[in-house]
């Protein structure tokens, strides 16, 4: 088990205002907990359930980030205990987070995930989109959602140019909504990059990175 080796490795590359999701999806509880005796403590999980799962097995002091596409009807499973909602892509979702979250007395943190990839596969919201949401009235009465950046996922291509492209779209997108500032809109974080692209994402200027396979090793299953 090469676990903290790789860690540690992707540790040395990470700038220091750069934090690292180590993505857990589909890895047992002991991987998790060798990666978190070797300090890590985010990790990112993108089924409701399998976190709910993994969070009552594992230590407190885990913070854990939904990276995965978010139902709304599961909201209320991660609602006492998410730290990071990364795909929020519709206002009716970012809605219900903020129910779920005013019946545990929280204010849980979201991004917005914009679609900056060509596949149709991806989700995500568009610029307009997002300036929609934050000036419409109903927005501000959301006091227990804070929404801290932006996530983005580039096309699944080894074309490096198109996916630059990608992050520089993300990264001026963020730019240009960062003018914008409300009690429950403070953009401070960008997520984008994952094994193949990460060191492509900093350099673009991602502030977060959301590392799975060069953790953990290839998944059994895609998801
Ligand atoms: C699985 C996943 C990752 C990590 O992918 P790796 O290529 O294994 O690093 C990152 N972000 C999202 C949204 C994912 O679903």
């Amino acid at each position: 088990m090469s676990i903290v080796p790789n860690l540690s490795n992707i540790k040395s590359e990470l700038p220091d205002n750069v934090t690292l999701v180590a993505v857990s999806k589909t890895k047992p509880i002991e991987d998790i907990l060798e990666a978190y005796n070797a300090g890590q403590r985010i990790f990112g999980e993108n089924k409701i359930q399998e976190m709910v799962e993994k969070h009552e097995q594992l230590p407190e002091d885990i913070q854990w980030h939904m990276i995965g596409h978010v139902q709304r009807n599961k909201v209320k499973y991660m609602a006492s205990f998410v730290s990071l909602i990364h795909g929020v892509d519709n206002f009716k979702l970012l809605k219900e987070i903020n129910k779920q979250a005013k019946k545990h007395d929280r204010i849980i943190d979201c991004l917005f995930q914009l679609k900056i990839a060509e596949e149709d596969s991806k989700f995500g919201m568009t610029n307009e989109d997002v300036k929609n949401i934050i000036n419409s009235d109903d927005f501000l009465e959301l006091k227990n959602i804070n929404v801290i950046g932006l996530m983005g996922m580039a096309t699944f291509t080894d074309n490096k140019i198109q996916i630059k492209k990608e992050f520089d779209y993300l990264k001026s997108t963020f730019d240009s909504l960062r003018i914008y500032e409300f009690s429950n809109f403070n953009l401070n974080t960008i997520s984008m990059g994952m094994s193949g692209d990460f060191e492509l994402a900093i350099d673009c200027g991602s502030t977060m990175v959301r590392i799975g396979s060069t953790i953990f090793g290839a998944r059994n299953y895609t998801n």
